[in-house]
């Protein structure tokens, strides 16, 4: 058995269904989602590990939360990940009528890695889809296309074994088990983490890291599952405004993330959430492996 391992990105103009999508990949993998600090050239947002293949996920940093114009937007994530993808998956929509940017980014990062990830197949009827497919490849010279629903779960496994075929051999970049002795653990500190991402503006997210300091399962005789987590930051500075104005801010971090830890955990959640400042802690590795579980 060859295994074969790279990188892959997956790139499309907001709401089109990315982060659906990745959730459809790696369903209860996300487990081995990282929490990598800007420091590094990338996050990655996920890895698949099967039997015969390592797929790294990265991610698109600087995109949800941009006020440029679209294009621009869209040519900086580009520049970012082109060099380092191994196979992009360029999105649109099943019934998008203009697709001029997706065609400007298709020229720049080539045919031979991309493929055309053509979603919310469920919106328009089957026999819509070969004349879909037809478009792509006649117009845009498209080799590759999965036509897909993210939300329904259906082609998406048809699109793994497509990134599949496109990466090169080799071997896995990460331990296939990094996270997985306490995945429990690693997505509750990641759900906690993403509130953090969405609800705070700018700097924060990104410096910003979830531990888990205290987490104990949900018993017969106690059927609440137990999780004290620490937001940590860089700076005093940012602590304030973590906390929020008489403590909103953390209080609707903890109530946001904790009802999705309750509908993975399927029992009630108790959740305590703290803030800490660890000077620096992005620019120092060792804490970078601690707090990243790496
Ligand atoms: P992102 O901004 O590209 O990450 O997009 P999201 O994954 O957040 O999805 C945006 C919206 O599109 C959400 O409301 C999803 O439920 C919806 N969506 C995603 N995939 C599909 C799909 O295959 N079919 C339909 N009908 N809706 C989808
Ligand atoms: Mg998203």
């Amino acid at each position: 058995m060859q295994f074969k391992s790279g990188y892959v990105a997956i790139i499309g103009r907001p709401n089109v269904g990315k982060s659906t999508l990745l959730n459809a990949i790696l369903g209860e993998q996300l487990a081995i989602v990282t929490q990598k600090p800007q420091t590094t050239r990338h996050r990655i947002t996920g890895i698949l590990n099967q039997q015969d293949a390592q797929i790294v996920f990265l991610d698109t940093p600087g995109y949800h939360e941009s006020k440029k114009p679209l294009n621009q937007v869209m040519n900086e994530v580009v520049g970012k990940v082109i060099d380092d993808a191994d196979v992009v998956c360029l999105m649109v929509e099943a019934n998008q009528k203009d697709a001029e940017i997706e065609k400007e980014l298709f020229d720049r990062i080539g045919a031979e890695r991309s493929i055309i990830v053509v979603n919310k197949a469920d919106k328009v009827n089957r026999d819509r889809y070969e004349k879909i497919a037809q478009h792509y490849k006649n117009e845009w010279n498209a080799k590759e296309l999965v036509i897909l629903s993210a939300l329904k779960n259906e082609g998406v496994i048809t699109l793994v074994d497509a990134i599949k075929g496109h990466l090169p051999q080799g071997e896995p970049f990460f331990p296939d088990d990094i996270y997985t002795t306490h995945p429990m653990r690693f997505i509750a500190a990641e759900l906690i983490r993403e509130q953090v991402f969405l609800q705070m503006q700018q700097e924060i997210p990104y410096s910003a890291a979830v531990r888990i300091e205290e987490y104990k399962d949900a018993t017969e005789e106690n059927p609440v599952t137990l999780i004290k987590a620490a937001i940590i930051i860089e700076k005093e500075s940012q602590k304030g405004m973590v906390i929020g104005k008489g403590g909103d801010r953390i209080k609707e971090i903890g109530k946001k993330a904790r009802l999705k830890i309750e509908e993975l955990v399927g029992s009630k959640v108790y959740l305590e959430l703290f803030v800490k400042v660890e000077e620096n802690w992005t620019k120092d590795s060792g804490k970078i492996r601690e707090l990243m579980g790496v």
